[in-house]
C-alpha cells in the first residue's frame, strides 16, 4: 500500500498556478489603480469623507464614474474583475478606457445608496 504525503502532482501544480495567478492579478490591480488614481494609489474621495488619503489597496476598487457598471459589464462582456478587463484593453489598444475612477469600498457604498435613494425619489441630501 502506498501512502501519499503532501500534494499529488496535479494538486501541486494547481496550487502553484493559483499562487502565480494571484501574483499576476495583484500586479495588474496595482497598474490599473495607479493609472486611474493618477499615481496617488488613493480613493478619489468624491464625498470628502477621508481625513487623509485612503490608500489601502485591499479596499480600493475601480468605479464606473457614470454608474453604468452593470450595463458596461453586460455590453463589453466583462467576465470577472473590471481591473482585469481594463488591463486587457490597455494591452490590446495601448490606451486606457475613459470613465473610470478609483474608490474605496465605503465611497462605493455611499455612491450606491445615493443612487438607490435618487431612484426611489428620496431626499438624498437629507441622508448624506
Ligand atoms: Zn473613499
Amino acid at each position: 500500500m502506498q501512502i501519499v504525503i503532501g500534494l499529488s502532482g496535479s494538486s501541486f501544480h494547481k496550487q502553484k498556478r493559483t499562487k502565480a495567478q494571484r501574483k499576476t492579478k495583484i500586479r495588474v490591480m496595482v497598474r490599473v489603480i495607479s493609472y486611474y488614481s493618477h499615481g496617488t494609489m488613493a480613493c478619489a474621495d468624491p464625498y470628502h469623507i477621508h481625513l487623509i488619503p485612503f490608500v489601502d489597496i485591499r479596499c480600493l476598487t475601480i468605479d464606473h464614474i457614470n454608474g453604468d457598471g452593470a450595463e458596461h459589464r453586460r455590453k463589453s462582456k466583462v467576465n470577472g474583475a473590471t481591473s482585469q478587463w481594463l488591463w486587457k484593453q490597455f494591452r490590446e489598444t495601448g490606451k486606457w478606457p475613459d470613465g473610470f475612477q478609483v474608490l474605496c469600498h465605503t465611497c462605493q457604498e455611499i455612491k450606491r445608496i445615493k443612487y438607490d435613494m435618487k431612484k426611489k425619489k428620496l431626499p438624498v441630501q437629507a441622508y448624506i
